[in-house]
């Protein structure tokens, strides 16, 4: 009675066997092709984060459309290695940081034109000079409010509000004087 159950029970238990490992190995054939999904899926958007990045870079240094079309498909096609070879290559600075640049120099010489020499023979001359001490240019006018030296462009005094004589009468009254 016990060894008849006993045989009779054995192919079930292997059927079952059977029948719950197939779906073990499905599960897992899914999970490794959902996982192999995943980093297909992290790759590909790595890869157009890298193509963004580079296209948004180069465009903030280069107005070509040119270099932006070589930088974009340097790194479509190298990858990490096409980005580390874009990076050696990309100028140095961004169009912003460029104009900046050309400002800062652009106002030291307007600076240095305005306040440091003579306009005429680049003597040095000091802020408050009207007349250049070596080849007798004027360089400022004389508030007839408040005596202070004014820029001969300037058409009103800003210290004393008083309205500036014209260069030319300013020169004739000094001369004058
Ligand atoms: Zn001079
Ligand atoms: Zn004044």
């Amino acid at each position: 009675m016990g060894l008849a159950a006993s045989i009779r029970r054995l192919p079930v238990e292997v059927n079952c066997r059977a029948c719950y490992s197939l779906p073990v190995v499905q599960g897992l054939e899914f999970y490794l092709s959902l996982a192999v999904a995943l980093v297909v899926a992290y790759l590909l958007a790595f890869w157009v984060a890298l193509l963004i990045w580079t296209f948004r870079d180069i465009r903030s240094r280069s107005r070509n459309p040119l270099t932006a079309l070589f930088a974009v498909l340097l790194v479509a096609v190298f990858n990490i290695p096409g980005l580390v070879l874009y990076l050696l290559l990309r100028p140095r600075e961004t169009i912003a940081e460029q104009y900046e640049r050309t400002l800062e120099e652009e106002s030291l010489l307007q600076e240095l034109e305005e306040q440091g020499a003579c306009p005429k023979c680049k003597a040095r001359v000091e802020d408050d000079f009207l007349l250049c001490p070596n080849c007798r240019t004027r360089l400022k006018k004389v508030c007839a409010g408040c005596g202070r030296a004014l820029h001969l462009r300037w058409n009103v005094c800003p210290y004393c509000a008083r309205e500036a004589a014209p260069a030319v009468t300013a020169e004739l009254t000094s001369r004058l004087g």
